[in-house]
């Protein structure tokens, strides 16, 4: 009895150790959280898509509903402009007051899908299709800032946006800087030594005049990629593909009908907004039955290339995976290159770890008819003597020279190169595939060759 009343003493006391223990401990976690709070869980995204317009996230529409409404997954939306450049479709609105109308369009499109963490950065609309030029525009540094702070505030699993490269199709430089710097982003927004004035806590977090962020450094497991290429079969067995005609067990529609419902909020924009409306109005969905294809670009979980874009994931997160080292490439020859965007993506694939998608396309391009083609080309010589060139251009049917490149070219020793030309396309309508050849003689030897595909198209390309 004695015994058994000393056990039920000690058991007590021993209790209230314990409680008391864990209650101190939960006090000084609760000081601790007070004073340093965790990341705010209302940001948590599991998909960051990072975009250049209002209008964009409805490429993949149709995938963006399965995962939210049937898939549960929490998705943040960063544009790189407001959309103040282009026609409207709905009213009399230009230039930043159409940027004013389409950032309001874009939130009430994407509140249709209860998606609320919405930013936009701060780029303006640059028609063309040059990368280059866009990142120009929108301050490409600055920008960059911008989205790896948003990354690190959201805290996405999977990022997913415009392809970094440059195909045939509208192939807009603003969606190409789009992928760019979210590429760039994924790589660096785990970097502690990046930005870090973001992710420096602040001295008191409830006194004003705090000027470090308080961030934490974010690793994204999963980067994809979709394309406004005119033909999307190079995307086959590059990454997952998701039926848009499936039905939303939770919504009991098909995937491709909610998609065209949050699309149609985009009124000022004639090619998506109006259509969207049009065809539900007509009940006619065809055009937003495609399947959603996307490309895996990085992955820093096993996964395979077409699983889900979730496969693999680690719910709990990972840690930081710098880039690998870029090896530089040195040549000992002289060369001939495509220049400005083709030759920036031969360097950009190669420092983010991407150089398969190099092997995606050829070069390629698409151009109206009655129109232009710049070609810009670049010579380098890594050689201690001069180089003399002769170029050789074989033009396609029908096209004539608006500037003519030069026919002989000299070349210092360890310099580079750069020139161009530019062409008039045919004014009669033959749509479908040409080819430009652009041959390299040094000395009586080939020093090297292009074949630039051509589509040549009737449709709207950005100017
Ligand atoms: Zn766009």
């Amino acid at each position: 009895m004695r015994n058994s009343l000393l056990k039920y003493f000690s058991a007590a006391l021993f209790s209230a150790f314990f409680l008391q223990a864990s209650f101190l401990q939960a006090q000084v976690l609760q000081t601790q959280d007070q004073a340093n709070p965790q990341p705010d869980d209302r940001f948590k995204a599991d998909l960051l898509v990072v975009v250049a317009h209002p209008d964009d996230e409805t490429e993949i529409g149709a995938y963006l509903a399965r995962a939210i409404f049937d898939e549960k997954k929490h998705v943040a939306v960063v544009f790189g402009t407001r959309g103040n450049g282009g026609g409207n479709a709905q009213g009399q609105e230009q230039a930043a007051t159409l940027g004013a109308i389409r950032e309001i369009e874009a939130r009430r499109a994407l509140e249709h899908f209860g998606v609320m963490n919405v930013w936009f950065l701060n780029g303006p609309d640059t028609p063309g299709q040059s990368v280059l030029h866009s990142l120009e525009t929108w301050n490409h540094g600055d920008s960059l800032a911008r989205l790896v702070r948003l990354v690190r505030l959201t805290r996405p699993t999977v990022i997913a946006t415009w392809l970094p490269g440059y195909v045939a199709g509208e192939n807009h430089g603003d969606h190409q800087a789009a992928g760019v710097l979210a590429t760039e982003a994924f790589d660096i927004a785990a970097d502690p030594a990046a930005y870090s004035e973001q992710i420096i806590p602040p001295r008191d977090r409830s006194d004003i005049n705090n000027f470090t962020e308080g961030l934490h450094p974010w690793q994204v497991e999963k980067l994809y990629y979709f394309s406004d290429a005119s033909n999307t079969d190079f995307m086959k067995g590059k990454g997952p593909a998701y039926s848009a005609t499936d039905i939303s067990p939770s919504r009991h529609v098909s995937y491709a009908r909610l998609a065209t419902e949050e699309c149609a909020f985009h009124l000022t924009q004639d090619d998506t907004g109006q259509m969207a409306t049009k065809a539900l109005a007509n009940n006619d969905l065809h055009v937003f039955e495609q399947p959603v294809r996307l490309i895996l670009g990085k992955s820093h979980v096993e996964s395979d290339v077409t699983a889900d874009m979730f496969a693999g994931v680690v719910p709990e997160g990972i840690s930081y995976h710098p880039p690998g080292p870029v090896t530089p490439e040195v040549t000992s020859q002289p060369t001939l290159q495509l220049g400005e965007s083709w030759r920036f993506y031969r360097d950009f694939w190669r420092a983010h770890g991407l150089d398969r998608l190099a092997e995606l396309v050829g070069p390629e391009v698409a151009v109206n008819f009655d129109s232009f083609l710049w070609v810009p080309l670049i010579i380098e010589n890594p050689t201690g003597a001069p180089l003399n060139v002769s170029l050789t251009i074989d033009m396609p049917h029908g096209w004539t020279y608006v500037r003519k490149p030069p026919q002989q070219i000299s070349v210092r020793p360890h310099q580079t190169y750069s020139f161009d030309f530019e062409m008039r396309t045919p004014a009669e309508r033959v749509e479908g595939w040409t080819a430009i050849g652009i041959r390299a003689d040094s000395d009586g030897k080939l020093l090297g060759a292009i074949q630039l595909r051509v589509q040549l198209s009737g449709g709207a390309l950005p100017q």
